[in-house]
């Protein structure tokens, strides 16, 4: 399966804890970044010649700050190059301010299909924390505009484990969250970026992290509201009504191939060995405009690339596979990779057994109830075995 990503820079503000590749502009080079972004396509096109595109992602930065004919300008481009289809997922993140209806109606009408609304918290002091722009009510309003233009697919992004957090602090974003009805979820918690505001206040003394054992206990109450409401949990941070899991995130975590196009944006393609490469643009607008879009490209010249031999593409299916609750299926890697995980990676499979963090049937292996809460450790121990 091949996954396109569009990279959107622009952001009205910086948020303190956000280490992304974006820039805070007030004024937004709106089509130039349209026209080397559907440059950037056509130039790129060959690398992934004979693959169609099953899912359309826009990311940020703030998506929702490129003006819909731009929008729909780079829908039609990758619809054209890799005979995307009309039915397929086509996302793009929203912050929700600035989201009237003709806005939403025109990026309905660009393509979109599913909307990721960046709401994070519905508290007025945690909107405040985290540097949003938008109050508790103006999510209630966008989601309502963006039911009325007809968006029946509506995925909500909220953050957990602010400092101080309490679990009945949580019980209230989670009944509001729940009362929009939305069709997704993602939790993610606050992590502390070096890099970022959030960091320097934290080396002053200025704020305090949440304690883990309580972050355990939020994530555990976030599992069980969402259960009782009808969510299913399907990756450490994703939870769906059925039928509507994120085709284009799943496509990552069963490592599928990529086009990212964009400033910052990453790709990943299978090469002949069994081995595969990453490669990335650079994070700065000005080195991405400043590109030339040659044969030069996938290097080091320009942001990033790698190459991963056979082995280590097989670690990494194993970490990015964990995510999923439902696990890895053991034929499926066996038929991959030629040998059955369970075998291959017997004595480090053997401690997480041992330690209750993973679980292992006939079918596949996957993580425990607590293991989900140490996933990147878990991780980390297959991509570090010897
Ligand atoms: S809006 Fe999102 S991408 Fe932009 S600075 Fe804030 S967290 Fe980062």
């Amino acid at each position: 399966m091949l996954g396109v990503y569009i990279h959107f820079p622009y952001c009205r503000k910086r948020c303190p804890y956000c280490d992304f590749a974006v820039h805070a502009r007030q004024t937004i080079p709106q089509d130039r970044y349209a026209d080397t972004v559907v440059q950037e396509c056509a130039a790129r096109a060959p690398l992934f010649s004979g693959r169609r595109a099953q899912t359309l992602y826009f990311g940020g930065g703030t998506p929702s700050l490129w003006r819909p004919d731009c929008v729909e300008r780079v829908v039609a481009e990758i619809r054209r190059t890799f005979q995307l289809a009309t039915d397929s997922e086509i996302t793009l993140e929203a912050n929700p301010d600035l989201l009237p209806g003709e806005t939403l109606a025109a990026l309905l009408k660009a393509g979109i299909n599913r909307l990721s609304l960046g709401a994070q918290s519905f508290s007025t002091k945690s909107l405040q924390l985290l540097g949003r722009l938008h109050q508790g009510e103006t999510i209630r309003q966008a989601m309502k505009n963006a039911r009325a233009v007809g968006f029946q697919n509506i995925s909500i992004d909220l953050m957990f484990a602010l400092p101080e957090q309490s679990t009945r602090a949580l019980d209230r974003e989670l009944d509001q969250v729940l009362a929009l009805k939305p069709d997704h979820i993602s939790l993610y918690s606050l992590t502390i970026e070096s890099r970022t505001a959030f960091a320097a206040l934290v080396r002053d003394k200025k704020m305090v992290p949440l304690e883990d054992d309580k972050q355990a206990a939020l994530y555990e109450q976030i599992q069980r509201r969402l259960g009782e409401a009808g969510f299913e949990q399907y990756e450490i941070s994703s939870y769906a009504r059925p039928g509507k899991r994120s085709v284009h995130n799943s496509n990552y975590w069963r490592q599928g191939e990529y086009l990212g196009l964009g400033s910052g944006a990453h790709s990943h393609r299978m090469i002949d060995n069994g081995g595969s490469e990453r490669f990335s643009n650079p994070r700065s607008v000005d080195d991405y405009f400043a590109m030339t879009f040659d044969e030069t490209w996938p290097s080091t010249k320009f942001g990033s690339y790698e190459t991963l031999d056979r082995a280590q593409v097989e670690r990494e299916a194993i970490w990015l596979g964990l995510r999923e609750l439902d696990g890895i299926d053991r034929r499926v890697f066996q038929g991959r990779f030629g040998a059955d995980l369970v075998i291959r990676h017997g004595p480090v499979v053997d401690r997480l057994v041992e330690q209750n963090l993973i679980y292992v049937t006939n079918e596949r292996i996957a993580l425990s109830s607590r293991g989900v809460l140490f996933a990147d450790e878990i991780g980390a121990r297959f991509l570090s075995e010897p």
